[in-house]
Parts: C-alpha cells; structure tokens; sequence
C-alpha cells in the first residue's frame, strides 16, 4: 500500500485509513469489530491501553457476540413453538416431578452421552414446558435441536415419502443432535406412519437423543403405533439409555382458572348478595380451553 501522506495527515487523508478500515472490516464481516471499534479505541485511549489490549478486547466482544447470534440461529431452527425455560417452572406445582433430575438434565450430557428423556404425565401438568426448557438448554450449550409433535412429525414423514425426499428428511432428522417428539399418543398414528416414526427412533438409537412427551403409559402405546411388535421393539431402543421423568399430578392450567374463578368471585360486590346455587359457575361457566384442549 501506498498510504504514506507525510509525517502529520489532516483532512481527508486523515479519514483515509478509517475509510479503508470500514471497508475491510466489511470485507471480512466481523459485525461487532465494526461497529465497536471507534468507541473502544476512544475507550483504550482513555484507558491508557496498549494495541494488543485493544485488539483483545475487539476480538472477545466479536467472539461473545457470535456466540449469541449463532444460540439464537439454533433456537430458531428448533422450531419451538413457544421459547420456555425452567425458570418460569414451578416445582412446587408438580411435586411427583423428580427436580434434583430435571435440573441435571438442563445441563445436558445426557446429550453428549445420547441418551434419551421420556415425560410421562396427564395432561397440563408441564410435560411440553420441560421438554421446551431441555431444549432451550440445548440450543444454548450448541446442542442442534428439532421440536415437533408426533403427529407432525408423521405427516411430515409421509408427506416426505410420496415426495420421495424420505432419505433427505430421514438424514436431517439424524443429523440433529437433539430430537423432541411432543405429544405422542394424543392422535393415534397411521400404520405406514406409525413405522416411519419407529424407523426414525431405529436410526437414531445410540446416536442422538430423543425427548419423548406422552399422555399415555408404556402399556398404552401399541394402541398409538398399533402393533405390539412395532411397540416392543420401539421401547426396547428408545428406554436402552433412558431418563424418566414421571409427571401426573394436578393439571396447571385447570388449577390456575380455578384460581382465576375463585379471585374474580371474592372481586363481586358484596351489595348484591345472591343465594349460593346462583353464584355457583355451572358448566358452561368452566375454563373453555380445559374441555378442548387435548395438550
Ligand atoms: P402438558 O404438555 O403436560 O399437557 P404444558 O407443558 O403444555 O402441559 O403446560 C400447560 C401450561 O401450563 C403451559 O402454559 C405451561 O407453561 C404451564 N405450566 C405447566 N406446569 C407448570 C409449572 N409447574 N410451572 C409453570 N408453568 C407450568
Ligand atoms: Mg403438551
């Protein structure tokens, strides 16, 4: 380079080097020593900093930054449906609900270990919660992670075999880290989708974890995969390497409307008093969403 412009630059020749600085640092992408580095030169200069503490100082701002944005791209990818963690989980909610287990598996070497998590419960008693707050997790210690229900994933598997793409979704499916299939046992599954999803569990057996939620015992599964062979087989792999976590308990959602329905009836004023059967909620009355809600 021909930069030389004498011992003392001003004016535009002084603006020449954070001119071409811009632009290589756009060249060679690196967002956050872009738009930091003029604040942390002034920074340094207050500072007293020497070059290579600068430079240190850009780079773990740059590197923190990716960081970020590369936990934030994986989370994306998961396709949760809703972001949850086990910070907003009460466990005093669900008290058959083993914490000490829960806990260490947000730390996630059952992932490195591929092993797998099946959480067995009614409904509403934060099945789906856990297996969001285990997959959070995942993505923010670089675990790959997909989330999907049972019934969309063998859609999606048929879809994918007609389409003749089945090898292509079946490598993704493999090639993910952590695999979370909520909600099996709500739909019952077609035959030719039931042994896709076995097949998919097959592969994956020893090579990556799966997340299990189900509303339903192990008992009840051939009637979901509509074969005790298919079943046997499918449970004898996927609980080799298994953690359970065992959720029956009250429903979440019912007990919070019931506390809803109970604080909204202590609200009534007290003038228009009624006798009891008149303030009573009939059936009608009742959450909606607790009749239709299948999750
Ligand atoms: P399930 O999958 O077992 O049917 P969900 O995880 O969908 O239940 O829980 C239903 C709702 O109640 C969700 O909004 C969930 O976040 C919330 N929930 C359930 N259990 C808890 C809990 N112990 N602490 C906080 N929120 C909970
Ligand atoms: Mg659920």
């Amino acid at each position: 380079m021909t930069a030389k412009a004498g011992p003392t630059p001003s004016g535009a020749t002084a603006a020449v080097p954070a001119v071409l600085l811009a632009h290589h640092l756009k060249q060679l992408e690196p967002p956050t020593v872009l738009r930091e580095y003029e604040k942390v030169a002034r920074e340094a200069a207050r500072d007293g900093v020497d070059h290579v503490r600068y430079l240190l100082r850009l780079v773990e701002l740059e590197l923190l930054d990716r960081e970020r944005r590369v936990t934030e791209r994986r989370i994306r990818e998961a396709r949760f449906p809703t972001v949850k963690s086990f910070d907003t989980f009460d466990f005093a909610a669900i008290p058959g609900l083993n914490k000490m287990l829960a806990l260490e598996l947000g730390r996630c070497a059952f992932i490195a270990r591929r092993e797998n998590v099946i959480a067995l419960g009614n409904s509403g008693t934060g099945k789906t919660h856990v297996a969001l707050a285990l997959g959070l997790a995942a993505c923010q210690r670089g675990f790959s992670t997909f989330f999907l229900t049972a019934h969309a994933l063998a859609s999606q598997l048929m879809e994918a075999r007609d389409e003749k793409r089945l090898l292509k979704l079946q490598a993704q499916l493999q090639n993910v880290k952590l695999l979370i299939v909520d909600e099996l046992g709500y739909v019952p599954l077609s035959q030719v989708g039931a042994e896709l999803l076995f097949e998919v569990f097959s592969q994956r057996y020893e090579r990556g974890s799966i997340i299990v939620t189900s509303n339903l015992p192990f008992e009840e599964w051939p009637a979901v995969f509509r074969s005790e062979r298919l079943t046997g087989a499918l449970l004898d792999r996927l609980t080799h390497h298994v953690h359970i976590l065992e959720m029956n308990g009250e429903s979440y959602r019912l007990k919070q409307s019931a506390g809803r329905r109970r604080a909204a009836k202590a609200e009534q004023p007290k003038a228009t008093v009624r006798p009891d059967h008149a303030a009573a909620p009939s059936e009608h009355d009742r959450d909606p969403n607790a009749a239709s809600q299948l999750s």
